[in-house]
């Protein structure tokens, strides 16, 4: 069974750290979701929230759309994704300045997948961006003020051909001017917490935040991240066994397997989480709430 102690009572005085993924809504309904998602975890006073910027740049004007009215109606500090697929140098500088201009201080920079799909060949455009450090130093050369993160690899990419050659890119992104790294989604602790001490051994001293995911629907989840390199366990597999059609249990599991994973992570004194909310609000914020964390109100009123 996995343990769900509250690692610390609510008034606690260290909590852990917090941010959020959402992806950009596609239509009017799934906006609307989106914003009940927003509304019920803005309380719990993240560090910042990130939109995702779909692939090959399909969601540029959604993310930022996003993005915007994030910084409009909400207390919340926006970061917005952004790949170097299909656009020029000069486009995507310009939607960094339309980021700045809006008030945009922080971009989640990514070389991003090959427009031909996962496993191609990743080929740049031609005037485009061809590396993710070449988009942190563009970025971080318009705008100084711009906070930049980026991604990182606990099972390293599956391009990358070792371990040592992935974290090459992460010390060039780190050179080009990122200042956190925020990792693809793992199940298992250990595969973050060797990297970890893989990135320490060279150097690199930026916060590696660990990527959270809860699987909502286990089987849609693991084809999906299957793909993006990251290893599905057995034990997790045997957890979902027999919910195919039990959604409400699917839930309850994913919220117990997802708490626990960060409850692991906190004794080893990992502090900060970024949780990939896949724009639902139910099993992160029950999460938090297991962590310790309340909502603003709640916290003050106690
Ligand atoms: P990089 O960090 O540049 O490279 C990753 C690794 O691949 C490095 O080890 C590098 O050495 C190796 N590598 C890169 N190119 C080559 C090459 N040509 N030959 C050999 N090795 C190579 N995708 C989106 O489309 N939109 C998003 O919003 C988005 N958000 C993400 C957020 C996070 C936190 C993470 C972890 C991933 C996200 N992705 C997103 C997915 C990401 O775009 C893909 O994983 C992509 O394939 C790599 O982009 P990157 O910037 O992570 O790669």
């Amino acid at each position: 069974m996995t343990d769900v102690t509250p690692l610390e009572g609510p008034r606690a005085p260290k909590l852990p750290n917090i941010s959020f993924e959402f992806f950009p809504p596609k239509t009017e309904e799934m906006e609307r979701n989106l914003w009940d998602t927003i509304k019920r975890l803005a309380p719990l006073t993240p560090n910042f929230v990130s939109v995702t910027y779909g692939a090959g740049g399909s969601t540029r004007e959604r993310t930022h759309a996003t993005i915007v009215r994030i910084l409009k109606e909400t207390c919340l500090l926006p970061a917005a994704h952004l790949t170097c697929v299909g656009a020029s140098r000069g486009e995507i500088d310009e939607v960094v300045d339309r980021y700045h201009e809006a008030g945009v201080r922080h971009i989640v920079a990514l070389r991003g997948d090959p427009a031909s799909g996962i496993g191609t060949p990743f080929v740049a455009h031609p005037d485009g961006y061809k590396t993710s450090p070449e988009l942190v130093a563009g970025i971080r050369k318009r705008h100084a003020d711009i906070e930049v993160s980026v991604s990182a690899y606990p099972e390293k990419h599956p391009e990358a051909r070792d371990f040592d050659r992935d974290i090459d890119t992460l010390q060039a992104k780190v050179d080009a001017g990122a200042t956190r790294a925020i990792t693809q989604v793992f199940f298992d602790n250990d595969f973050y917490l060797r990297y970890l001490d893989r990135v320490r051994a060279r150097g690199i001293k930026i916060p590696i935040v660990p990527g959270i995911m809860p699987m909502h629907n286990f089987k849609q989840a693991r084809n999906f991240v299957t793909r993006a390199g990251t290893t599905v366990p057995d034990w997790l597999a045997q957890k979902f066994d027999g919910l195919d059609h039990d959604a409400e249990t699917r839930k309850l599991v994913a919220a117990t397997v997802a708490a626990g994973q960060v409850q692991k992570l906190a004794k080893h004194g990992i502090d900060t989480f970024h949780f990939y909310t896949m724009n639902r609000a139910d099993l992160v914020f029950a999460i938090c709430h297991l962590l310790g964390i309340r909502p603003k109100a709640a916290q003050e009123a106690a």
